[in-house]
């Protein structure tokens, strides 16, 4: 790591109290909540990345002719820091760090290095590390990256700032596990081949919000996206990918071809399911299969993975004409115990035998 890049370390000058911490991090739910401290890095054409710093988190200061605010170039990650046994970890960052310099690639961006990327997130944990809760919660990481060019022209920008926030959250299941229910989008696609599905970027969200209010309309927690050209596949929820555990010990999941967010959560279950004996299928699974199989018992469980709720069964499906059900409706065997061995490597409570965890501090 050369100097351009290291962090500067600015503390806060009137950090939280551990009062006031304690009581804003006793229910703090999701992202509502957020730690004393942020990174930025700015990079610009002719110097590249520099001006690493820790600092207080503050709001930017940001021109209004910024490329982000017009033509969307931002990208993001999600990651949780954990309080174990034996400190505070992170699980699988480098991942992360690929993913996001994947995302750049795709958005005309440039790469964080990975050193830059995990020095950035420690430097941050390290600094908040009071900010990240016990039990069963964590210190979201939010690394984000954006166009700070002022320049109207349709161009990839040549300034860019990439910054580390963190929140701590909660369990996403409060008082137990319960099945989680979808609908199925008819009218919307999320990602189309050739477009940017496969980038962690905000543009994603901005298209999928619309479906995730109608699947709210009726009454569903979250929206299954089917493939854009025959709107036949399914692909994954707004945020999290979708697995199917059968009747024969296979697991089905969606392929990842550029029109799938390839989920760290997703690749960890497949890894964990694997050990556990069941079959891989990465194929093509279709809507009308779901319904079928669900019928025919054939199809056991469901559920979906990502970071934020990590495993969550689902249990209802609601779609234009009607809706079934699996019928182990939520946390099936083969969901909990997966769920329970992932939780278990990042909590620390079970053998890292992938080398997944990292410790932070
Ligand atoms: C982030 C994300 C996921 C889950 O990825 P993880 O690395 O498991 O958190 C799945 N789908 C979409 C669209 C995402 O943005």
């Amino acid at each position: 790591m050369t100097d351009k890049t290291a962090i500067k370390s600015i503390p806060h000058a009137s950090p939280t109290s551990a009062d006031a911490r304690a009581a804003r991090m006793e229910n703090p739910g999701f992202g509502k909540v957020f730690s004393d401290h942020m990174v930025t890095v700015t990079w610009t054409a002719d110097k590249g990345w520099h001006d690493g710093e820790l600092k207080a988190r503050a709001p930017f200061s940001i021109d209004p002719a910024a490329a982000v605010l017009h033509y969307a170039q931002e990208i993001f990650e999600g990651m949780k820091a954990y309080r174990t046994e034996k400190g505070i970890v992170l699980f699988r960052p480098e991942e992360n760090a690929r993913r996001l310099a994947m995302s750049a690639e795709r958005l005309a961006m440039p790469a964080v290095p990975e050193d830059l990327f995990l020095d950035a997130v420690e430097a941050l944990v390290r600094a908040d590390a009071d900010w990240v809760p016990g039990g069963d919660g964590s210190l979201y990481l939010r690394p984000f990256m954006f166009a700070n060019e002022a320049f109207l022209g349709v161009r990839p920008a040549t300034q860019y700032i990439f910054s580390v926030i963190a929140s701590p959250v909660g369990s996403y299941f409060k008082g137990g596990y319960k099945a989680v229910s979808v609908w199925v989008s008819d009218d919307y696609t999320r990602s189309a081949p050739g477009g940017t599905g496969a980038a962690k970027c905000g543009g994603n969200y901005a298209a999928s919000l619309v479906a995730q209010a109608e699947a709210s309309r009726h009454g569903c927690d979250q929206v299954v996206f089917l493939d854009a050209a025959e709107h036949r596949w399914v692909e994954e929820l707004g945020g999290m990918n979708v697995c199917f555990v059968m009747d024969d010990g296979s697991l089905i999941t969606p392929p990842l071809g550029g029109t799938i967010l390839p989920g760290i959560t997703r690749d960890s279950i497949l890894t964990l399911a694997r050990e556990n004996g069941l079959r891989i299928e990465e194929k093509p699974y279709s809507f009308d299969e779901w319904r079928k199989d669900a019928e025919s018992g054939k199809l056991r469980e469901a559920f979906a993975c990502g970071t934020a709720a990590v495993v969550a069964g689902i249990g209802t499906i609601r779609f234009n004409g009607g809706s079934f059900s699996i019928g182990n409706s939520g946390d099936g065997p083969v969901t909990a115990r997966l769920r329970s061995e992932l939780v278990g490597i990042q909590r620390g409570t079970a053998a890292d035998k992938h080398g997944w965890v990292r410790p932070v501090l």
